[in-house]
């Protein structure tokens, strides 16, 4: 029998190994990417039976997959991502692994560690009683989840090149254990408007960038309340578009030579993130009476298959949770095609996520690993 406690020490052990983005450095985050963690993890996977494989995604940020073969020859997989966002804005100790009040505490105790930690404790169990997997199991501990997106597609391309039939596959997020079918994708540009500096006596004699830049936010603005004005064609609901990032100017005397807008522009299932940005490429050169160069930042397709597909529907009911979608992404927006059936699905709310205090109740832990052991065919822990 697997414990409340066990599953607690698992997430602490995990929370105690730094992993912070690399993109999210600072002085609190240590040794920052996934290359101790997914040591750790590989070991792990080793001494519990899995054939283990190293995919190195970038110099030192490796997936972990991991193999355990089945009673039948079907196969499931989990995706979980090692990496988390950034501690120097959180209060305390980020990578205590403090366990008190029901809780386990520290950066990645609820995203998206507390998976592993499940995953890890079946492991250990199944090794020890010498039971298998109702199906052939992968394990994928992912990187680069939080700010870049390379660890999903390259999972995917193994997947692929090893030419793996894989009826479930569940992505790890905190969802309340509750099955996620859906969320939204990305497209985000940037602009750099390119204007001409002078004496702010003699505006003439420049080209303002800051007031061509305004050009190009209202007119996003506008195609924001048109999306948001069309009926919604999936349970996704709208497309949206913010203008999030505004930057110009060198002095309160100077005509600005240069202003930079970013803007992140929501997509919904059928829209290709690539021909979205291509679209608002065009109407920001439309809009803007100065020449612009627009960089892409991210394109990440949406997530959406049928909530009545019948694992998402067995998870729902031993999860006691209706299937939902969600509004942030996760790396299935990298699996479409690669399962049978994809769900987004984790202990945890997605509230105590990124913020100044992270925590996962242990509860919910258990709740997830009962989840697992039913998926997994090994009931009983
Ligand atoms: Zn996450």
């Amino acid at each position: 029998m697997i414990t409340g406690e066990q599953l607690a020490q698992w997430l602490s052990r995990l929370v105690q190994i730094p992993s912070v983005s690399p993109h999210q450095a600072g002085p609190r985050a240590g040794v920052t990417g996934e290359a101790r963690i997914a040591n750790a993890v590989a070991g792990w996977f080793a001494e519990y039976g899995g054939h283990v494989y190293r995919d190195e995604v970038m110099p030192g940020r490796p997936n972990i997959y991991a193999v355990w073969h089945g009673r039948s020859d079907r196969w499931i997989a989990v995706d979980v991502h090692m990496d988390t966002v950034g501690v120097e804005q959180m209060t305390g100790d980020p990578f205590s692994g403090r366990i008190a009040d029901g809780r386990v505490y520290g950066r990645g105790a609820v995203d998206t560690k507390p998976t592993l930690a499940v995953v890890l404790a079946l492991l250990e169990a199944m090794h020890t009683t010498r039971r298998l997997p109702a199906s052939n199991l992968l394990v994928a501990a992912t990187v680069d989840e939080e700010v870049g997106a390379q660890g999903a597609p390259a999972f995917a391309r193994w997947v692929r090149a090893n030419a793996l039939a894989i009826d479930q596959l569940a992505v790890a997020e905190p969802t309340s254990c509750g099955p996620v079918y859906g969320h939204k994708g990305l497209s985000r540009l940037r602009f750099d408007i390119h204007g001409q500096a002078a004496h702010s006596s003699q505006p003439e004699s420049g080209r303002n960038a800051i007031t061509a830049a305004a050009r190009l936010v209202l007119a996003m603005e506008e195609e924001a309340q048109r999306l948001l004005a069309q009926p919604p064609k999936t349970a996704l609901g709208p497309a949206r578009l913010t203008v999030s990032l505004i930057q110009g100017g060198t002095g309160i005397n100077v005509v600005p030579d240069a202003c930079h807008v970013s803007i992140d522009r929501r997509v919904v299932a059928g829209e290709n993130p690539a021909d979205v940005g291509a679209g608002l490429r065009a109407l920001a050169e439309r809009s803007c009476p100065l020449p612009l160069t627009a960089t892409t930042l991210a394109e990440v397709d949406a997530f959406l298959q049928t909530p009545d597909a019948p694992w998402v529907c067995q998870l729902a009911e031993w999860a006691g949770r209706a299937p939902a979608v969600v509004p942030y992404c996760t790396n299935a927006w990298a699996y479409g095609g690669l399962a049978h059936e994809c769900a987004v699905l984790g202990p945890g709310s997605i509230e105590q996520a990124h913020g100044a205090v992270e925590w996962v109740e242990i509860a919910e832990l258990e709740k997830l690993a009962h989840m697992y052991t039913q998926w997994w065919g090994v009931e009983g822990f």
